[in-house]
């Protein structure tokens, strides 16, 4: 059965108490509209408060720490996430990969920690400017997600892969229709071999990079888009909702 069109905000490091109002909003308005599945992921310091105002959206994480707990010191554990009311934790984000030298095996080892703590994934993926000039793209984000997913059973329940071209992050840049729909296939492909075909066939392949409420509905409507990891647009109830409202 096809699943819901799932819409996830990151917050990235934004937001303070302040924004909990903009929290409610995008709560009241997926009230409204259960046909899409919303979820926002707030930075670590708001992920109990938006649990607590949250009764329709799903709260979730921006990263997660491998280990179960002790001396890592600033550091957040898959298990303390889940208590504090998250739902899934967004892992392999470029900015993480970059920013912060993460390694496709570390990226596994944090899923892995997810998973066990009984979180959901939703595991990014996506190449840089030159490797897509250079042709070699589907290759990168294949390899990349292979080294990255850790086995696991019912992945349709558990694991949600967001394809984010790193030059279409923040840039107004977005990938055309085409090149989408050419990459979520060879991910789909690669989601079946590794899952199998009924597992495979039904985990959802988010699309990410500047999406905004006006090139929502094309993106949306794409083939083997079963939503948007949205960024900057996600930190305004308004613009967050009307790319929800596309799906
Ligand atoms: C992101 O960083 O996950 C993202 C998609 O950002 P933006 O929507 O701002 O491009």
């Amino acid at each position: 059965m096809a699943q819901r069109p799932y819409i996830v905000g990151n917050w990235k490091m934004n937001g303070t108490r302040a924004m909990l109002s903009e929290a409610r909003a995008i709560d009241r308005a997926a009230q409204r509209h259960m046909k899409v599945e919303v979820a926002v992921a707030p930075p670590f310091t708001l992920i109990h408060a938006v649990h607590r105002e949250a009764e329709q959206i799903g709260v979730g994480a921006q990263d997660c720490h491998p280990g179960e707990d002790g001396a890592h010191t600033g550091d957040i554990s898959a298990s303390m996430l889940a208590d504090a009311g998250a739902k899934f934790v967004i892992l392999g984000h470029s900015e993480r990969r970059t920013a912060h030298g993460e390694s496709n095996d570390l990226v596994k080892s944090k899923a892995q920690a997810a998973l066990e703590a009984g979180m959901r994934v939703i595991m990014c993926c996506g190449e840089d400017e030159k490797t897509r000039n250079s042709g070699k793209a589907e290759k990168f984000v294949l390899d990349q997600l292979r080294a990255s997913l850790p086995e696991m059973d019912n992945a349709e329940e558990r694991l949600t892969v967001a394809y984010e071209p790193i030059w279409a992050i923040g840039t107004g840049n977005t990938a055309t229709v085409e090149d989408i729909e050419a990459m979520h296939k060879a991910i789909r492909g690669l989601l079946v071999e590794l899952f199998g075909e009924e597992q495979g066939a039904e985990v959802r392949i988010l699309y990410g990079g500047s999406v905004k409420p006006d090139n929502a509905r094309e993106i949306l409507s794409a083939e083997e888009v079963g939503g948007a990891l949205v960024g900057g647009a996600s930190l305004t109830a308004d613009s967050f909702m009307g790319i929800a409202l596309a799906a």
